[in-house]
């Protein structure tokens, strides 16, 4: 009989590429739990596209009540949309509106456009590490890719924020590039977590500075929300609150319907206004009912439950536990976004192999993909958490054993 591996590799793109030498054959989930077809269970650290947990009953229901109604599309009315948008634009302290889309590449994707129309500029600043989406404008402006897929020759990328340094200098250094080489910035583009670079997180605040000289040079500024939206960091909903600056656009997806494919902008009215009148916009998929319904569930769990404050006290608590493996260099993050910083990367490694084996599943980021990346529902108990920080001990210790 063939195997799932053989069966995959003669039917999909060899582009994908799975996790782990020997790769997960997962058959449910529930909660952090996820459950492979051996029935052994794992618990899922690493999923940032669940905040409320896997298959989460309310917005099961949700999705299933929407698609026994009605599924159409923006180009009629219908009341899901605005009751979402409703919901979403009160959790921002300033005027916005929304553009719903299927993905988050497409939502950056979309940002690229209006920064461009808006600006009249073709420059773009990233961090050196950054990723910010799959379509081919926003492969071009991540970095993470590497040297297989070319950054635009209007691309200009800054160090991240490590611990020290000035971000903002990185900003102007790039905006006069762009001058030298007669190209007009049109935005600085941040995931407010750098979660691709190798998480950093403190000292709040940093990105003022930098925002402020894209904004001098005529530019705008899209905090990327991708992975630090939706309440992970904690303290906030957004990621950019943590350091005090308001976006021109923002960029959502991944936890935003729990597992359904829903994603989005959002844009400050006056930004927005411009294209919007000159350009029409018109996404299949996107903002569909089905998808709205998915968002306004997973939305609602987030708030009903607290999971907010939830990934503030555990992620706190595992985050000091952690910080006590002495083999472990720095544990940054806020929330249940936590990067634990290992010597190289081939310890990183095995670590998360050696946790899989164990029953937890979390990676590796950053350049030398020597972070670990911890990102579990935002459910996560106490007790969870606990095991979690165990198994990292464990791994560890095997790890640093074989070293
Ligand atoms: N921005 C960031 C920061 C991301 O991490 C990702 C996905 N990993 C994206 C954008 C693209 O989102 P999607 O995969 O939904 O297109």
């Amino acid at each position: 009989m063939t195997s799932i591996l053989e069966r995959r590799q003669k039917l999909l793109s060899p582009s994908y590429r799975l996790f782990y030498d020997d790769p997960l054959h997962l058959l449910s989930g529930r909660g952090a739990w996820l459950t492979d077809v051996h029935g052994h269970r794992f618990l899922d650290a690493y999923n940032n596209v669940v905040p409320a947990g896997h298959c989460h009953p309310r917005i099961v229901a949700a999705i299933v009540a929407q698609t026994e109604r009605l599924n159409t599309h923006t180009r009629y009315l219908h009341d899901i949309i605005l009751d979402y948008a409703d919901a979403l634009l009160a959790t921002f302290s300033f005027p916005a509106q929304a553009t719903f889309t299927c993905s988050g590449s497409e939502a950056n994707d979309l940002a690229i456009r209006i920064a461009r129309h808006i600006t009249g500029g073709e420059g773009i600043i990233v961090t050196e590490n950054a990723y910010h989406g799959v379509t081919s404008t926003t492969a071009e402006i991540s970095p993470s890719l590497g040297k297989s897929v070319n950054l635009g020759a209007h691309v200009r990328t800054v160090p991240p924020p490590v611990a020290g340094t000035d971000f903002a200098a990185g900003v102007r250094s790039a905006i006069v590039d762009l001058h030298r080489h007669g190209i007009r910035p049109a935005m600085l583009v941040v995931d407010t977590i750098f979660s691709s670079d190798g998480v950093f997180s403190e000292p709040a605040g940093f990105l003022i500075d930098a925002v402020e000289a894209i904004r001098g040079a005529g530019g705008l500024f899209l905090a990327d929300e991708v992975q630090s939206g939706f309440g992970r960091t904690g303290t906030h909903m957004w990621g950019f609150e943590r350091h005090g600056v308001e976006p021109d656009m923002i960029s959502l997806g991944k936890p935003m319907g729990n597992g359904y494919p829903v994603a989005g902008l959002v844009c400050r009215p006056d930004v927005i206004k411009k294209f919007g009148s000159n350009i029409r916009y018109f996404n299949t998929f996107g903002g569909n009912p089905v998808a709205m319904a998915a968002a306004m569930a997973t939305l609602c769990v987030i708030q009903d439950e607290n999971l907010m404050q939830n990934a503030h006290s555990v992620g706190t608590y595992l985050r000091t536990q952690l910080a006590r493996y002495k083999h472990i260099k720095d544990v940054r993050g806020a929330g249940l976004f936590i990067g634990a910083e290992l010597t190289n990367g081939q310890l990183a490694s095995r670590v998360v192999n050696e946790m899989r084996a164990r029953g937890v599943l979390i990676n590796a980021s950053g350049p030398n993909e020597n972070i670990l990346k911890i990102r579990p529902p935002l459910i996560l108990s106490n007790e969870q958490a606990d095991m979690l920080n165990d198994v990292v001990g464990a791994a560890l210790e095997v790890a640093l054993a074989n070293e």
